[in-house]
């Protein structure tokens, strides 16, 4: 039969660990950390498995999780949330994502995402038959180019998406570009999902402006967030939708028929996790900046060329002083000859960037596997 989605193939996450594994290459392509989540946080899925918390969670998601949820973002962003009508637990961000995409976008819909994207965001927008505007983002820094924002914006767009922490740059939006995009969709329906599963992965003193921090955008937005990136538990698939009543009432049509609900224990653990120790997030990025600063320094003796980076788990570096290759090409000859996996960034992007060189790393790794990394890429 035709495909409906005659463009993608096996997502390059799974490619690159794959061929890391064949090569028996430090893996920093797939973003996931080799070390584990809170012992406590992961004693309770235990605890909650040995005493009967077996069963289907509610389809909104366990109630002390969203209470859990709603008591975070009031405490770190002043948006009150309510815990009922506007918090939906998902199984993973890509779930949440898939729901609110669905839920929203209609047949010849344009939905504008930023290039470098992450893969999730386009087969869902076709399979829902929206059509996918790209727009590059602005390098050195990928930057949003409002101008350009300005002139694809019409009457037939349904959706922006936008990723802050962006991966795979690292890029955060500032309050001011929130202003800004505030400004170029006032007097419009065009709805908002914001894709902050590294929220709580800032570095250098930075705030995390989330959407929910901005009132007039919080009024138009799906915000998704995941567990798996904060609590080291990727494998988990648990995630969150924050949104106003009337998208999340959309949004729960769709998740009650995708999964109806997500694994009972993994959301009790993780609800009681939160409520116990509120101030593990703010311990995040410290923990991630050692990784980040450590991986920087093992890359200074090399010939890449970076700038490090202000957000997430990723480390993109520039390779143009050490090879002429072509990204993709580029990944594959550093795993396989090199012994390290990194993700190319040209997969994220329709239209290729000339002379764009860059690869992306992820340093979410103990000292060990970063220093056997470091000693690899220190040689080129
Ligand atoms: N969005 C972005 C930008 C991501 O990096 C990821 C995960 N790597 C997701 C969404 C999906 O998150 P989850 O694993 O919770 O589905
Ligand atoms: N989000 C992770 C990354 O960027 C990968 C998630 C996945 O493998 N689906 O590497």
């Amino acid at each position: 039969p035709e495909s409906k989605l005659p463009k993608v193939g096996t997502t390059i996450f799974s490619v690159m660990s794959h061929l890391a594994a064949q090569h028996d290459a430090v893996n920093l392509s797939q973003g996931f950390p080799d070390f584990e989540g809170p012992e406590l946080m992961r004693e309770r899925v235990a605890f909650y498995m040995a005493n009967g918390a077996n069963q289907y969670a509610p389809m909104t998601g366990a109630e002390p999780l969203r209470a859990a949820i709603a008591e975070k973002v009031q405490r770190l962003y002043g948006y009150s949330a309510c815990s009922e009508k506007e918090v939906t637990i998902t199984s993973g961000a890509t779930e949440a994502i898939f729901a609110a995409i669905s839920a929203v976008v209609r047949q010849g819909d344009e939905v504008v995402v930023f290039d470098p994207a992450y893969d999730c965001y386009e087969p869902a927008i076709e399979l829902n038959g929206g059509i996918c505007r790209h727009l590059p983002l602005s390098l050195p820094d990928f930057s949003i180019n409002w101008d350009l924002l300005k002139d694809t914006l019409s009457p037939r767009t349904r959706m922006i998406i936008v990723n802050t922490p962006h991966n795979p740059s690292g890029a955060t939006l500032s309050r001011t570009d929130l202003d800004l995009l505030a400004e170029l969709i006032r007097d419009t329906h065009i709805l908002l999902l914001g894709d902050e599963v590294y929220e709580h992965i800032v570095f250098d003193q930075q705030p995390h402006n989330s959407l929910l921090c901005h009132s007039e955008l919080a009024a138009r937005s799906f915000v998704v967030s995941s567990f798996g990136k904060t609590y080291h538990t990727t494998g988990w698939k648990v995630g969150y939708c924050i949104a106003p009543e009337p998208l999340t009432t959309e949004l729960r049509k769709v998740h009650q028929y995708l999964t109806f609900s997500t694994a009972t224990p993994f959301q009790l653990a993780i609800a009681d996790y939160m409520q116990q120790h509120p101030e593990y997030t703010t311990a995040l990025p410290g923990f991630y900046q050692e990784k980040r600063d450590l991986f920087c320094q093992l890359l200074q003796s090399s010939s890449f060329d970076f700038s490090p980076t202000k957000g997430t788990y990723f480390q993109l570096v520039d390779y143009s002083r050490i090879s002429e290759m072509d990204d993709v090409s580029f990944a594959r000859w550093l795993t396989s000859e090199k012994g390290v996996a990194a993700i190319p960034v040209s997969v994220f992007c329709e239209q290729p960037v000339p002379d764009m060189k860059l690869v992306r790393f992820c340093f979410a790794k103990g000292e060990q596997t970063l220093h056997l990394a470091g000693e690899r890429l220190s040689q080129l």
